[in-house]
């Protein structure tokens, strides 16, 4: 049975893929984020009621007014990290850990904040418990991302910002990425892709309109 219905949420994000080809530039994500989505238990991450939907290529409610995003936008999301077995990540919204989990597969550790702490303690417990080992959780502003650790060969904000904070660009790595949703916090924003070359130069590429819940406690602190 969870067999069936992971194969239908697999072809529903190739489905969601292809149709949003030409705003995301290709016609297929990486093999390697497919196969981890494959094998990632998404109904450990949802709560109890809403297990029946835990499959569905759609958001859920994770409790403290969050949600779970959508299967398909945290493939994208990954994707367009790049990553790469040896990277140190940065996540900022932990929510479920359900990316977080994802990301964990893909490279060699991975670094989360989540402004909830209650979220914040289920995902970790939840995360060890399923042998998740290199990822460290904690609770904070995930705004002034996590200087004892940078730099970040990758950063990905799973919650919308209006702009991006500044602390993040200069916690990537030359040569690193930084995907963002930037817009209004209670309507649809858009997914930024960051690219810093190895000269610290930014290329900032908008991929696709999104619906994150926002970013709390958001400083001014302009790139
Ligand atoms: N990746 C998560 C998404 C959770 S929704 C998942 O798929 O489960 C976004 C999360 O960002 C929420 O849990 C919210 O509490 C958190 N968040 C919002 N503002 C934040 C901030 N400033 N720092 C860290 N986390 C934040």
């Amino acid at each position: 049975m969870k067999d069936r219905q992971m194969k239908r949420m697999m072809n529903d994000i190739e489905s969601e893929v292809h149709y949003t080809r030409r705003m995301i530039g290709k016609d297929a994500l990486d093999p390697r984020v497919m196969d981890v989505m494959a094998k990632t238990p998404r109904n450990e991450f949802v709560p109890r009621n809403y297990m029946n939907a835990a499959f569905d290529n759609g958001p859920l409610p994770i409790g403290h007014g969050q949600t779970i995003s959508q299967p398909y936008i945290v493939a994208l999301m990954t994707d367009l990290l790049e990553l790469e077995d040896d990277d140190i990540v940065l996540e900022i919204g932990t929510g479920s850990g359900y990316q977080t989990a994802i990301l964990s597969q893909l490279c060699k550790q991975v670094y989360t904040i989540e402004y909830v702490p209650a979220l914040a303690d289920m995902a970790r417990e939840r995360l060890k418990r399923l042998g998740y080992s290199n990822i460290e959780a904690i609770s904070g502003n995930g705004y002034d991302g996590w200087p004892e650790h940078a730099p970040f060969d990758a950063i990905i904000v799973t919650a919308a910002a209006s702009h991006i904070p500044k602390p993040l660009i200069e916690q990537l790595k030359p040569g690193g990425r930084l995907v963002i949703p930037v817009g209004h916090p209670h309507s649809y924003q858009e997914l930024v892709l960051v690219d810093k070359n190895e000269d610290g130069e930014l290329d900032i590429r908008n991929v696709l309109g999104v619906a994150f819940v926002p970013l709390q406690a958001e400083r001014d602190e302009y790139v």
